[in-house]
């Protein structure tokens, strides 16, 4: 699974396993520290070997390959954007990501102004003035992707961090395809 070289991407939803099966007195949830100690560690550790502008293109492409294969395994509701809206809103919620609510949309131009608030990624950090959700500006951008089959670009606006109470992303279709 991860012993292979690869020159292209393989993750499977299936390389997940059986949660339940393997973790019957633990359960599917964990404390969000935890996740955040994951994800800040390997940054951290991608900026020390490489650089900041690595380490981003490594958190928004990996964002996006979990946001493409997130929509393709879990969303059902592709033919009406308000009912595909409704159900990624529950989805979030319930997998505790964050809270989504869609700003603007104007789906002649493909431009979207989304907010995540409760953020998994950023809520309660102390603040700075960096938007830091790289990971969630590429998972936005893959499940836009998948779900309109356009190349879709997001990029955070405001964040936790930056002093808001909510993070904000611009998404939009990216002409070169
Ligand atoms: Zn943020």
């Amino acid at each position: 699974m991860f012993k292979e070289e690869r020159e292209e991407l393989k993750f499977d939803w299936s390389m997940l396993g059986n949660i339940g099966e393997g973790r019957p007195n633990l359960g599917n949830t964990m404390d969000v520290s935890v996740y955040r100690l994951m994800q800040f560690t390997l940054r951290d550790v991608l900026i020390k070997e490489f650089d900041t502008e690595t380490a981003d293109k490594i958190f928004y492409e990996a964002g996006k390959h979990a946001g493409e294969e997130f929509c393709k395994e879990l969303i059902t509701k592709k033919d009406d954007f308000n009912e595909f809206v409704v159900e990624l809103q529950e989805l979030l919620k319930n997998l505790k990501i964050g809270i989504l609510r869609i700003e603007e949309a104007d789906l002649g131009k493909m431009i979207l102004t989304l907010t995540v608030a409760e953020d998994l990624d950023c809520s309660g950090l102390p603040a700075s003035d960096e938007t830091i959700c790289t990971y969630d500006e590429g998972f936005l951008s893959g499940l836009l992707s998948e779900y309109t089959g356009h190349n879709f670009s997001a990029k955070e606006i405001d964040c936790w961090c930056s002093g808001d109470r909510v993070c904000r992303f611009e998404a939009k279709r990216l002409n070169h395809e």
